[in-house]
């Protein structure tokens, strides 16, 4: 699966997804992750990319032009490692073929904007996009991007919960964490990622380690046993007790759902 990241701090978000599991994954090409910088895209020598508000008020906007150009670079980018022809592809500043284009969402990659205002991003959501070969990460800064260019390349809206950062960096790192170690071969067991939290709307069971005896309490005396029925029956019940304890309104759903199939 390949991430692409249009944001005006390529480091941070390059910084922190290189390392750990999803540094790793790149490295195995399980995935891969590159930021394009809208700045580059600034169209002048100040590289400026921002602008105050039509009608006023508080801070600045994204300006519609540098991002639209920075998309349309990563999406030639993408064509060409699909061995799309530009000609047949060809999308230009002319709005009413961008709309025909737009309306054939085969050929467009998916576009997320990560914005206070999305639907807020869960697993169900994560294991949608983690089907994806192709998935953009659109960041805004300041007080967001002018809107007219969100109309044009935005395909989701997603919110990583309800308030409000300084960009969409750090919510851009969550998704592609929680999407990357969805897809096959990046977590070293494939079935860890299918039997945690929020799977079957449970949270998962407590986990322990070695020492068996840690600080004079001790690890519980099933999970010693051996016996996988018994553990498994254990892990259940732990799950279920702590989902009704913490997460009531998930425990609700898992009923729902449960009876409704
Ligand atoms: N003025 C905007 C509003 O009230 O909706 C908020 C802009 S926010 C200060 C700047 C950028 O941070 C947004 O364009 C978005 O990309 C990102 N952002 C802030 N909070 C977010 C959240 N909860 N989830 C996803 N992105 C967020």
């Amino acid at each position: 699966m390949h991430f692409h990241i249009l944001t005006l701090f390529p480091d941070m978000v390059m910084e922190g997804l290189n390392t750990s599991i999803t540094g790793r994954a790149m490295k195995n090409g399980h995935i891969s992750i590159e930021a394009t910088n809208i700045r580059d895209f600034a169209g002048n020598k100040h590289g400026h990319v921002d602008d105050y508000p039509y009608g006023g008020g508080a801070g600045m906007v994204m300006q519609p032009g540098p991002v639209y150009d920075a998309y349309q670079h990563v999406k030639e980018q993408i064509n060409k490692r699909k061995g799309i022809d530009k000609k047949e592809e060809a999308c230009s500043k002319n709005i009413e073929q961008f709309v025909e284009n737009k309306t054939d969402e085969k050929k467009r990659p998916r576009v997320v904007y990560m914005t206070p205002q999305g639907k807020v991003f869960n697993q169900s959501i994560a294991e949608k996009l983690s089907k994806e070969e192709d998935l953009i990460l659109l960041c805004g800064h300041y007080e967001g991007i002018d809107e007219r260019v969100l109309e044009m390349i935005v395909t989701d809206n997603l919110s990583i919960g309800d308030y409000v950062l300084t960009g969409g960096e750090l919510p851009a790192m969550v998704v592609i964490d929680a999407v990357s170690r969805l897809v096959p071969g990046v977590l070293n067991n494939d079935v860890s990622a299918e039997f945690e939290t929020f799977h079957d709307n449970l949270l998962e069971y407590p986990q322990y380690t070695r020492p068996e005896e840690f600080m004079g309490k001790k690890v519980p005396e099933v999970l010693l046993s051996g016996h996988h029925k018994n553990i498994e029956a254990w892990r259940k019940e732990q799950s279920i007790a702590r989902t009704k304890e913490y997460r009531p309104d998930l425990w609700e759903k898992a009923l729902k759902e449960d009876v409704d199939e």
